[in-house]
């Protein structure tokens, strides 16, 4: 069963570019982000409106391998795909791009699309730990934020950096509040769906209306739960899915769980709920405060990136899930990597049944994909 509110969520993507001119007709900029370490609240309190540019359909690929190696990561050839050919809408009307050197081809991608985009590149350290690396961290937010002023002539002050970090700490509260929904048997909320509202929330520029849909929902699924109705039936497979960010267009893997009987219960990547995971620290500086959130994202950018595999083991507990599949797009190294580590921490940690699916955005693979799921789901069956 499906939640009837869905349908104002689906219709919110598809009428995403129709809202720019909207936007723009009320004197707003857009500056566009692709990685979840990119500081909104900064972005906000600009009075700039945040867009997650797209790197998650396949039909630019072919025009991103133009430029860059075949064997990348079909989530860099993407964006720069849609980049160099001005297909996305969002990134022609972006003022600039905030990028991050996370893995090493999306640091080099960034070099190349400077040279034709204007580009603020946050130099990420490559572990969390230390605070020097948390000093140097807080430095480069600094840094974005003199960048923004700059960019876009305007001062960010302390109590507008305040009001955006309430602003979306108040979205990320009820982001939670929404996928935790889904630690109910039957789950009422199918991660297609899920997909679809925080897609929704990225190309809704009206945030309070997006809230109020979002409150809707979140209330008709309370419903379902009450009634005993699911998304899924209640003897569903309950599955995690995280590794590599899958966006809406790049949701195969999760589609064919969901075809194959599976319930999807939560999206651990960046994608899905990576994102929402921490607020900022409403205490102290804000400058700050802003700093420290974003540093603690369990990436596999980062070595060592132990909190994902923590955070792996609490929400199959909590979530009551039979096992995690593990998404890997080929090209990525770190998350190729970590799949070994976190394959092996999973067994020593109860177990949990656990599989890697490395695989890209075409649809070749599909039938294989498809015959290596059920296998999976019919192993967890037999545990
Ligand atoms: S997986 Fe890591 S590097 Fe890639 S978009 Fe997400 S946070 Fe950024
Ligand atoms: S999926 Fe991996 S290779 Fe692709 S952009 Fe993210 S970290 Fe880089």
């Amino acid at each position: 069963m499906k939640a009837e509110k869905m349908a104002c969520f689906d219709a919110a993507t598809r009428n995403a570019a129709a809202s720019i001119k909207i936007v723009r007709d009320r004197g707003k900029k857009f500056v566009g982000t692709y990685c979840i370490f990119a500081p909104q609240e900064l972005i906000i309190a600009a009075g700039a409106v945040p867009v997650t540019l797209c790197s998650t359909k396949e039909e630019p690929i072919a025009d991103g391998e133009k430029y860059l190696p075949r064997n990348f990561c079909p989530l860099i050839k993407s964006s720069y795909g849609f980049a160099i050919t001005g297909k996305c809408a969002f990134f022609n009307n972006a003022e600039f791009i905030i990028g991050e050197t996370t893995c090493d081809g999306k640091k080099k991608m960034f070099e190349m699309m400077g040279i034709f985009k204007p580009l603020v590149v946050l130099e990420l350290p490559q572990s969390a730990g230390s605070e020097a690396q948390r000093q140097y961290w807080r430095a480069e937010i600094a840094r974005c934020k003199a960048e923004i002023e700059n960019r876009l002539h305007v001062t960010i002050s302390d109590e507008k950096m305040t009001a955006a970090i309430r602003e979306l700490n108040g979205e990320r509260a009820r982001m939670r509040e929404l996928a935790r929904l889904n630690t109910a048997i039957p789950a009422p909320l199918a991660a297609t769906d899920m997909l679809k509202v925080i897609w929704a929330r990225n190309f809704t520029f009206d945030r309070a209306a997006f809230n109020r849909e979002l409150a809707e929902l979140i209330a008709e699924l309370k419903e379902m739960i009450a009634q005993g109705k699911g998304a899924a039936p209640e003897t569903a497979k309950r599955i995690i899915v995280t590794g590599v960010p899958t966006g809406v267009g790049s949701e195969k893997v999760i589609k064919i769980l969901e075809e194959s009987g599976a319930a999807v219960v939560y999206i651990e990547n960046c994608a899905g709920m990576k994102q929402f995971l921490d607020d900022v620290s409403p205490e102290g500086p804000p400058l700050e405060a802003i700093a420290d959130k974003y540093l603690q994202t369990p990436c596999s950018c980062m070595s060592p990136n132990s909190g994902r595999l923590e955070l792996l083991v609490n929400l199959a507990k909590e979530y009551h899930a039979h096992g995690i599949v593990d998404i890997t797009w080929t090209g990525c190294h770190t998350y190729n990597v970590e799949s070994r580590i976190l394959g092996d921490y999973l067994a020593g940690h109860g177990n949990i049944p656990f599989i890697q699916i490395e695989t890209d955005y075409s649809q070749s693979d599909v039938g294989q994909i498809r015959t290596r799921i059920e296998a999976f789901l019919e192993m967890i069956g037999k545990k």
